[in-house]
């Protein structure tokens, strides 16, 4: 029996066990299916507040780690694959191992939706990125290209203006799921160019770990084309890791964890932090400060309750 049990490993659960262990609540980590969460897929983090140089996205995680660890985190690998919340203490299943736990706390991210090319994940944070406002900097006066048709992609494209020389926007269709408004500043944007239809086939060059160029299909000709850039930013949209919590927590229309009066979410000892309930800002810093308030949640539901 464990008083938390934090499920996910990135920087809100992370923050979260920091904050549990130093208020002796011993937690409990399961890391999730993507130890680390999304910062271990970046190279360099400019933007997190402490670091003036800059550090190294699964640099960062590790710290973080170290400092869950040194006040007594408890960590176990395994993604969460059943949970029951109907009555405490809740039952969490990883895989084979079940956990018990007087409050929860979900910190289980959203991953980013990719292309689904094997040069995707070799790129990543190699001049592929999923995250404009994190890596935009990188890519002053460059040629780069964002793929997508919704208002992240739009919104993306426009946002890079500030740094790139030009914005290639790729979208699969020539319809686009974007609201008119965001088409239409995206349009009147000199410095973004639009191709649609296209469909990206390739990301290269994955051999020499820098992006070169894309390799594009026109859908309705069949002809491919090369496009030179020298970075490619996928804007297709996010999954928010919920399944598990369908039925039991509430979420909204695209699944993401409802939250309200900090961390709480309908279920009252189960608490949300990080992209898991956030698809606004969904950055390492906003995530740290969310998983900070769930676990100062979770200590105060605890006391309440009499459990520690
Ligand atoms: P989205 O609306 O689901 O759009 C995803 C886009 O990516 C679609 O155009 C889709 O193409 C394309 N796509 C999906 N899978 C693809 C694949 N495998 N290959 C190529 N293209 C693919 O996602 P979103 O843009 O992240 O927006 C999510 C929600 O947040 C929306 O409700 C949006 O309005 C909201 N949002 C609002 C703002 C704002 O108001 N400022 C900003 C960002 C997001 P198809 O159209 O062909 O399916």
């Amino acid at each position: 029996m464990h008083n938390v049990v934090i499920i996910g490993s990135g920087c809100a659960g992370l923050t979260a066990a920091i904050y549990a262990a130093r208020a002796n609540l011993k937690p409990l980590v399961v890391d999730g299916h993507e130890p680390g969460g999304q910062l271990t897929l970046t190279t360099m983090v400019e933007n997190f507040p402490g670091f003036p140089d800059g550090i190294l996205g699964p640099e960062l995680i590790d710290r973080m780690r170290l400092q869950a660890q040194r006040f007594g985190t408890e960590f176990r690998t395994g993604a969460v694959t059943e949970v029951n919340l109907g009555r405490r203490p809740f039952r969490i299943t990883a895989g084979k191992e079940t956990y018990e736990a007087q409050a929860l706390i979900v910190a289980a991210g959203a991953s980013a939706r990719m292309l689904g090319l094997e040069s995707e994940r070799k790129l990543m944070g190699h001049g592929l990125s999923t995250c404009a406002t994190c890596d935009g900097f990188f890519f002053r006066g460059k040629e780069i290209a964002v793929v997508g048709g919704g208002d992240t992609a739009m919104e993306e494209a426009i946002f890079l203006t500030r740094f790139a020389s030009r914005v290639h926007l790729i979208h699969r269709r020539k319809e686009f799921r974007a609201t008119k408004i965001m088409l239409d500043r995206a349009r009147s944007n000199e410095k973004i160019h639009f191709i649609a239809p296209a469909v990206v086939e390739d990301v290269l060059d994955a051999s020499k770990a820098s992006v070169e160029s894309l390799k594009l299909r026109n859908p309705d000709s069949g002809e491919l084309s090369t496009l030179p850039v020298e970075g490619v930013f996928v804007a297709i949209g996010h999954e928010p890791n919920t399944k598990a919590y369908r039925g039991q927590l509430d979420t909204d229309e695209n699944g993401y964890l409802i939250t309200h009066y900090g961390s709480k979410t309908n279920v009252e000892g189960v608490f949300a932090a990080g992209d898991v309930q956030d698809h606004h800002y969904r950055q390492a810093v906003t995530a740290a400060g969310s998983g900070c308030m769930a676990a100062m949640d979770a200590e105060k539901f605890l006391e309440a309750q009499g459990s520690t």
